[in-house]
């Protein structure tokens, strides 16, 4: 029986794993910028983690966590999100006792059993970045800022929507009033939403169900409740975002999908993605760190979805790269492979047919890895101390007499 992939689970493949560690690159040149330091976490932590921080009442822990029983009978959840491992390393760490504020940024696989689609597995990557320590609005602004060069950088249409869901002075305010709203809606609702309703009414609003959507289109705005300090907070990360030139609506429903956020929240979408839309996302989260154990400590982040950035890659055409060694007998074969090496310790792609196959079918090979040039070496070429030089962009060759000659043109 032939074995594949599990529900949900992809390889990446190239030359698709081409993009995606595009993607990588380019993340992580633009965060370096700004200070991010990578932290490496667990892709497996205690179930608690991550009830107690993304909630209990989202849709990520009632359904969508991979839970197992250790054999020494722990409770081990496959990691979800990289927020709260990386909380849960700067409290066990003591960081906030060493150092002021702090920048951290991560990469790797999360975890969630969810419907597979396009651009919704159920083993996903994610690059993240979390700052903590740091309450001024203005980080928040940069953040944001610094979230839309990476998408600039990898040529990605999106638009920016972002909301103040308040603190734990104005939100029970609003959810008060949220409650009522729903109540008086309840019918409407999906089982879940019912269930949740009194609990965590804000999650109604995250719900994926047609017809709560449509509740949710008519409800309070969360924005109409927040306390001065929220409300200055919001003012001024608009201001800012303004000032930095970056585009951006107000969504009073937006209130993401995680129990820790505070004020500030965002998401960037792009239309290419239907119903996934949201390619990267976060918020500010100023309770978390105190509500895992550690001292209060103000707190902000996001993640973006990798495959989901894959999807809107267009593949465009790749430039031409590399040397191809094309031989024809044996002292010239071993001849190629000495030249290989020379032009790899100069930090050149080189690649050398080892099947030794016709003129015609090296030269396929190496239009088929898109290289820029061809070294044709013959017995005859070895002999007379000589190499044919062939640029696959121009269709120009050319006799050079050195390796020195050649490297040179390269
Ligand atoms: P959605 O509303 O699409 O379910 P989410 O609110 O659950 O997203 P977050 O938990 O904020 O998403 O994760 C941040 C990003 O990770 C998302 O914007 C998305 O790009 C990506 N992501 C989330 N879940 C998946 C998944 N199942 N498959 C692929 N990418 C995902
Ligand atoms: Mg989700």
């Amino acid at each position: 029986m032939e074995i594949r992939t599990i529900r949900g689970v992809e390889d990446i493949i190239p030359p698709e794993s081409e993009k995606f560690e595009k993607i990588v690159e380019t993340f992580k040149s633009v965060v370096r910028l700004y200070g991010f330091k990578k932290v490496i976490l667990p892709t497996f932590e205690d179930v608690t983690l991550f009830t107690r921080s993304v909630g209990e009442t989202t849709d990520i822990v009632q359904k969508e966590m991979y839970i197992f029983e250790d054999r020494g009978g722990r409770k081990i959840a496959l990691r979800p999100e990289g927020t709260a491992s990386a909380v849960r390393a700067y409290i066990q760490h003591g960081v906030h006792a060493k150092e002021p504020f702090t920048k951290w940024f991560y990469i790797g696989p999360m975890f969630r059993y969810e419907r597979p689609q396009a651009g919704r597995n159920r083993q996903f990557y994610q690059a993240g970045c979390e700052i903590f320590g740091i309450a001024n609005p203005g980080i928040d602004a940069e953040l944001i800022k610094m979230a839309e060069t990476i998408l600039k950088k990898l040529n990605i249409k999106y638009t920016l929507e972002i909301n103040s869901i308040g603190c734990e002075k104005c939100r029970p305010d609003y959810k008060k009033k949220l409650i009522e709203y729903l109540s008086s809606k309840r019918e409407s609702l999906c089982e879940d939403c019912k269930n949740r309703l009194e609990r965590n009414p804000l999650r109604v609003l995250d719900c994926k169900n047609e017809n709560c959507k449509k509740v949710a289109e008519n409800a309070p705005f969360i924005t109409d409740y927040l306390c001065n300090e929220c409300k200055t907070h919001f003012e001024k990360v608009r201001e800012i975002l303004e000032s930095l030139n970056v585009n951006f609506s107000v969504n009073p429903f937006m209130v993401r999908g995680l129990d820790y956020y505070t004020k500030t929240v965002f998401e960037f979408k792009s239309k290419e993605l239907g119903a996934q839309s949201t390619v990267l996302a976060g918020g500010r989260y100023d309770n978390l760190i105190k509500e895992l154990g550690g001292p209060k400590t103000p707190a902000l982040g996001f993640a973006m979805g990798i495959e989901r950035v894959m999807l809107l890659l267009k593949n465009n055409e790749k430039n031409r790269s590399g040397v191809f060694i094309a031989t024809f007998g044996e002292k010239a074969y071993t001849e190629g492979l000495k030249i290989a090496e020379i032009l790899r310790e100069k930090g050149i792609y080189t690649e050398i047919d080892h099947r030794q196959g016709s003129f015609k079918s090296q030269f396929k090979t190496a239009n088929r890895l898109n290289m820029r040039y061809v070294i044709i070496i013959g017995d005859e070429e070895v002999e007379n101390g000589f190499y044919s030089f062939k640029c696959l962009e121009t269709g120009k060759q050319e006799k050079i007499e050195s390796l020195a000659e050649l490297i040179a043109r390269i």
